[in-house]
């Protein structure tokens, strides 16, 4: 029996598989939040190269992987999936446990699999810089990583509670050469505002994806480039769960359930979507859930509805689940998952059934990722942890139960950088953040004019 499926460099997936291909229903288009028109195409072109816009609105099933891309993917690709003998014994569980390891990157999670590709393209449509944001620091560390691969600056906007527990993260990013600026910052007109209303803001995603944003826009050799969210960047993360699929076909077992931790959905949707399609297509019956934290919960408590990506407004309306684009989460040590909305595809999905999703507090998610420690010898990252808890849940219900199930789930980054996280945690000085109906109806409220008609 084996314990660890490899695949060999020849088997990295040559195309991205972009479900709109098989989505029973479209996305709504984004809309331009002046006219309530879709937006078109032009207007992202100051902030994305070409290419990926067309990937943005593309409803191709395969999308060709540019040879450069695949000759860096090599470099950690494929990477391992693993089955989690140990953890199996220590829950007593009839079930099997399977998970596809990210962390093997440069990066430590799987965000370089996006970046690389987005490098690429604006490297080739000629610009000299990239600007970002990011939470946790895998973003931008991911984007630092490419970017100094295809010769591009990186100017990076890091969530200011990140900033600080994770001094580490920025130094790695400062290892890749990009420069790091704690977010909200005095570096734009957007930061400075927020700072003046509130010298101590922790900052957010959304507000650090405004910064980001001005700043692209404010200098035409820049692009912004986004982690997460975008039809795009799920888009490239759908090599992870391509992979998976082979990798499950060698093993023997093809999951009835695949689990991954929800930020904005790219890891995800880069293990469930390659799978999703044999439910779409091939009637099979395999379950997708999303584990979000309970202190940012748009896919259980949010509302389907257009709000912005960010918090200044900056961006498109997006037809998703979202907490309302003031909502700022409740800084938690998954910095990764601290996000106000959803992807769009993912959004549709959920809201037509096809995928599933559930929350965790974040005690019994790092509860779940010692566990984890203990039995398998790898250290998750917290957001990974989430995927952990539930995955120990559905294992759990299949020993009183008595069924044998396979499982699959995303272990989408180490958490080596970490370690002050579970360092709380052993110290019992976690909290576990709550967030009341009034504050997502009040957060909510401010999107109410951005619906269309
Ligand atoms: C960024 C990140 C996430 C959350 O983002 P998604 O787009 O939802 O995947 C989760 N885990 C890790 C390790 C991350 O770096």
């Amino acid at each position: 029996m084996e314990n660890k499926i490899l695949l060999s460099e020849q088997e990295i997936p040559r195309f991205f598989y972009n479900i709109v291909a098989d989505m029973p229903n479209k996305p709504l288009p984004p809309l331009h939040p002046g006219t309530r028109q879709p937006i078109t195409p032009d207007l992202l072109e100051p902030l994305f190269p070409k290419e990926l816009i067309q990937q943005e609105v593309s409803a191709e099933r395969y999308i060709e992987i540019p040879r450069q891309v695949r000759d860096i993917y090599a470099k950690w690709r494929p990477s391992p999936l693993f089955r989690a003998r140990g953890l199996e014994k220590l829950l007593d569980t009839p079930a099997r446990i399977y998970y596809k390891y990210e962390g093997v990157s440069p990066a430590g999670s799987h965000k370089p699999n996006t970046a690389v590709a987005q490098a690429f393209y604006s490297k080739i449509s000629g610009v000299k810089r990239i600007a970002t944001e990011t939470g946790a620091g895998q973003w931008g560390t991911a984007l630092a990583y490419a970017c100094q691969l295809f010769g591009l600056e990186c100017e990076v906007f890091m969530v200011r509670v990140s900033y600080d527990q994770k001094p580490y993260r920025k130094i790695m990013m400062n290892t890749f050469g990009a420069t790091v600026h704690a977010s909200p910052s005095g570096q734009t007109a957007y930061g400075k505002k927020v700072l003046a209303e509130n010298p101590d803001s922790s900052g957010s995603l959304g507000i650090a994806i405004s910064e980001a944003i001005e700043r692209a826009v404010s200098d035409p050799q820049s692009h912004y480039a986004l982690g997460s969210v975008l039809n795009h960047v799920l888009l490239h993360q759908t090599i992870i769960g391509q992979e998976a699929l082979l990798q499950m076909e060698k093993a023997g077992h093809m999951p009835d359930v695949v689990v991954a931790p929800f930020g904005g959905g790219s890891n995800f949707a880069g293990i469930a979507f390659p799978f999703l399609r044999l439910n779409l297509a091939d009637d099979q019956q395999i379950r997708f859930i999303a584990v979000e934290p309970a202190s940012c919960p748009k896919l259980t408590r949010g509302s389907f509805r257009y709000d912005f990506g960010d918090t200044a407004g900056m961006t498109p309306l997006l037809p998703m689940y979202t907490l309302g684009h003031d909502f700022i989460p409740s800084p938690i040590h998954a910095g990764g998952l601290r996000y106000h909305g959803a992807g769009v595809l993912v959004s549709q999905l959920l809201k037509d059934g096809l995928i599933e999703a559930v929350s965790q507090p974040q005690e019994p998610c790092f509860k779940a990722g010692l566990d984890f420690i203990r039995a398998e010898g790898i250290i998750p990252a917290p957001e990974a942890t989430h995927a952990i808890a539930t995955v120990i849940d559905e294992a759990l219900k299949c020993r009183e139960s008595g069924t044998e199930k396979t499982i699959l789930f995303n272990l989408c980054g180490h958490g080596y950088f970490d370690m002050g996280a579970y360092a709380s945690y052993m110290a019992g000085e976690l909290t576990d953040p709550s967030v009341s109906e009034q504050e997502i109806s009040a957060s909510l409220s401010g999107t109410d004019q951005l619906q269309p008609g």
